[in-house]
This record gives C-alpha cells, structure tokens and sequence, in this order.
C-alpha cells in the first residue's frame, strides 16, 4: 500500500520553518505527500511596509504578495518533493471562530479524497503563538477526530532547549517549546539538511527570517520533534524515531 503523509498548514512557509527536513526524507523514501495551506500569506511585509499607500494601492500589494507566497510555496515544495499543494483560501490572519467549520470542510474532504496514514500540523500553542496555527492545529485536529481515518496525528513542536532569548523580540510572548519528555518522536532529516535550507530559500518575500532561522537551523541537530497526538486502530511504542512506526503498509 502507498505510504501518504498529509501535512497541513497556515501560511506558505510554515512548512520551510517546520518540518521540512522530515517532509523531504518521506518523499525521498517513497512516500506521496500532500500539502494543505490554508492561507496565501497575504498579510506581509509587503502589505504593511509603506504606510503612506492607499487603500486601493494597499489591495493591490496584497494581490501582488499573494501571487509571489503561491509561487514561492510551489517551488519550496519542488525542493522537498512534496506532490500535491493545495491552497483552501482562506485569509491569512483571519482564521477566526466563524469560519473554523468552513475550513475544517475542506480538511476533511481531503483527508477522505486522498486517505493518508499520517496527518501532520503544528502543536497547540502554534509553535510562534501565531492565531492562524493555533487555529489551524486546532481545525485539523477536530477534522482527524471526525473522519477517524487516518492512523496518526501528529504536532510538530519546538523543544524548550531550543527556545532562546531572542525570540522574546518576536511578536508578544513566543510559547517556551516542549520538554523531552513531552517530545514522543524524533525523525532525523541530516541527510536532507539541504533541501530544507532550499525549501527555506525559496520563500524569498520572507528573506529575513529565513536568515535568522536558517542560522538556528544550522547550529541544532538535524533532528525535527513531534508530538503524537492521537491514533486510531495501533498501539504506539514511544519514543518512536519513524512517523510510520506501528502502521501496517
Ligand atoms: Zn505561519
């Protein structure tokens, strides 16, 4: 049976920033990957660098930024092999209550088109404390619940140790990451350390960041952690080092 991995996020990059590295070690072995982004990371730099513009020129940037996050998702997802990305449209900064059954809708007519074993996204504080990841752990987590048809659910996480000083300077409060004992699976990428760092760079708008956490990137070990949330029909054997550990395929 084809191993499937469907990886689930809120803004393009959130895959480069998150587990890119262990996206591209499944494609590599053999495993279709889906991407779902719910956003076109229309809120940017871009959108909010010249405070002078008009409303209409402001529309305009935004349009423009869209077009530029698309394209540099689909290349980040070239580099790491992922197969399918699929945009759901939705507005970034505004996955808000009223809309979390809309997008959990299409969450879960994905899950159930494309039948993957594995069901990615971020942790519950939304790794940076970002409203739209927050949200979009939250929606994926009810559309795994509900569909019960994939095997595992997991939440991409940041370990304490890894949590610095420096991103106290990163909008108000950044969550303090996980401790290890919380951490359930490791999945080391260092064989595919360069096409996270291409998948990275394809998300040229966000420059950047994508230097400040690139040289994070470098300096940790290769090593992307998750949080096994939920499974149907297994019994885990934690700490796992395989996504795919207990699942029959
Ligand atoms: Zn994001």
């Amino acid at each position: 049976m084809q191993r499937k991995i469907l990886a689930i996020f809120a803004h393009p990059d959130d895959e480069a920033f998150g587990p890119a590295g262990t996206l591209a070690k499944y494609a590599a072995e053999g495993t279709e990957i889906h991407l779902l982004c719910a956003t076109k990371g229309e809120v940017g730099q871009w959108y909010n660098k010249d405070k002078s513009l008009k409303d209409d020129e402001k529309r305009q940037d935004k349009i423009k930024l869209e077009n530029v996050r698309e394209k540099e998702l689909l290349s980040s997802a070239h580099a790491l092999e992922i197969k399918k990305v699929e945009f759901l449209g939705f507005i970034d900064g505004e996955l808000r209550n009223n809309i979390y059954h809309k997008v959990a809708e299409k969450i879960i007519k994905k899950i159930e088109d494309f039948k993957p074993q594995i069901v990615v996204t971020v942790e519950r504080r939304g790794v940076s404390g970002h409203l739209d990841h927050i949200a979009i752990s939250m929606i994926t987590t009810y559309s795994f619940l509900k569909t019960k048809m994939a095997q595992k659910l997991y939440y991409h996480c940041l370990p304490k140790k890894y949590r610095d000083k420096m991103m106290n300077e990163y909008f108000v409060y950044f969550p303090e990451g996980y401790k290890e004992n919380e951490i359930t699976t490791r999945i080391d990428y260092s064989e595919y350390f360069d096409k996270k760092v291409a998948s990275m760079q394809a998300h040229q708008s966000q420059i950047a960041d994508v230097n400040n956490l690139l040289s994070r990137f470098k300096k940790w070990p290769k090593v992307d952690h998750f949080i096994l949330q939920y499974v149907n029909g297994l019994t885990p054997q934690i700490p796992e080092t395989d996504l795919f550990s207990g699942i029959k395929v």
